[in-house]
């Protein structure tokens, strides 16, 4: 399936925007599809963000993952964070193996910033006939109540939250009280309109974009934490190297 990273055809929703390329090619078959969406900052991405996709696409399962790069996050707003256009040719790289998964920049270049996840999903919702997931790691899943109009991100699609070793506290899964009854320790229950919100436990990595950021600053390997291509291209551009010893080259 082709990548959607033109924000022309997203904005218009044209031919080749997420429309055509997320549309069942069978028009007798009336099931929607079913469409994995992951946010982050992705700086980079590595192999945590990737395995994750993954076993997510197969076990839920999903027809498409799309990795949704934020421009400036609302919970990160104190960070500096790579140039977008970086972010995203990381991620550009790192998906381009996989038929299953694409890039949208659709927050780096469509929406509002801070752009928030809830009007992500009503974007790709106001423009494709498919069903949403949205698929998150336990820290992020920890914080879901600091979400912009959490409760109607969880109408407008599913959430999945994908297991994560070495997190402060354990990889205790919490939810909080108020969203119990929407919880789901089942797949089995997807089915169940009242479910918004699934554990889906997967082969835990504990790498980190902070960790893969501080071994390239202290000048230490970052090989097997995420793709070659990735790793190329930090050392191409510069990236996450200590401010003093060299500046980051262009985009
Ligand atoms: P940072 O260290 O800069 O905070 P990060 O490694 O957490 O970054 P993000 O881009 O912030 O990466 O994460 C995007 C999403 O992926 C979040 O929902 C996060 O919980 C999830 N995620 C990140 N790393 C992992 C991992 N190793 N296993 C499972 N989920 C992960």
């Amino acid at each position: 399936m082709p990548k959607f990273r033109n924000p022309q055809s997203l904005r218009a929703g044209g031919p080749l925007g997420p429309e055509a390329e997320i549309r069942n090619p069978d028009p007798q078959h009336s099931k929607k599809k079913r469409v994995g969406l992951f946010g982050g900052t992705f700086d980079p991405i590595h192999y945590g963000h990737l395995r994750a996709a993954e076993e997510a696409r197969l076990k839920l399962p999903l027809d498409q993952v799309i990795f949704i790069p934020a421009a400036l996050p609302p919970h990160k707003l104190r960070e500096p964070l790579s140039d977008p256009n970086h972010r995203l040719e990381m991620v550009e790289r790192a998906v381009a193996g996989n038929v299953y998964f694409s890039v949208s920049e659709v927050e780096i270049t469509c929406l509002e910033k801070p752009s928030y996840t809830v009007q992500t999903v009503e974007y790709f919702l106001s423009r494709v006939s498919v069903e949403i997931f949205y698929l998150m790691g336990m820290d992020s899943f920890r914080e879901i109540e600091t979400w912009k109009e959490y409760r109607r991100l969880l109408q407008l699609c599913r959430v999945v939250v994908v297991t994560r070793p070495g997190l402060p506290g354990g990889s205790r899964i919490s939810c909080p009280p108020k969203l119990k009854p929407l919880f789901s320790r089942s797949l089995r229950d997807l089915a169940d309109p009242s479910k918004r919100i699934f554990i889906l436990p997967i082969t835990g990595s504990e790498v980190s974009s902070t960790q893969i950021r501080g071994l390239a600053r202290a000048g230490q390997s970052i090989r097997y934490l995420l793709p070659p291509e990735v790793e190329e291209y930090i050392q191409e551009k510069g990236l996450y190297e200590n401010p003093k010893s060299k500046a980051q080259n262009p985009i």
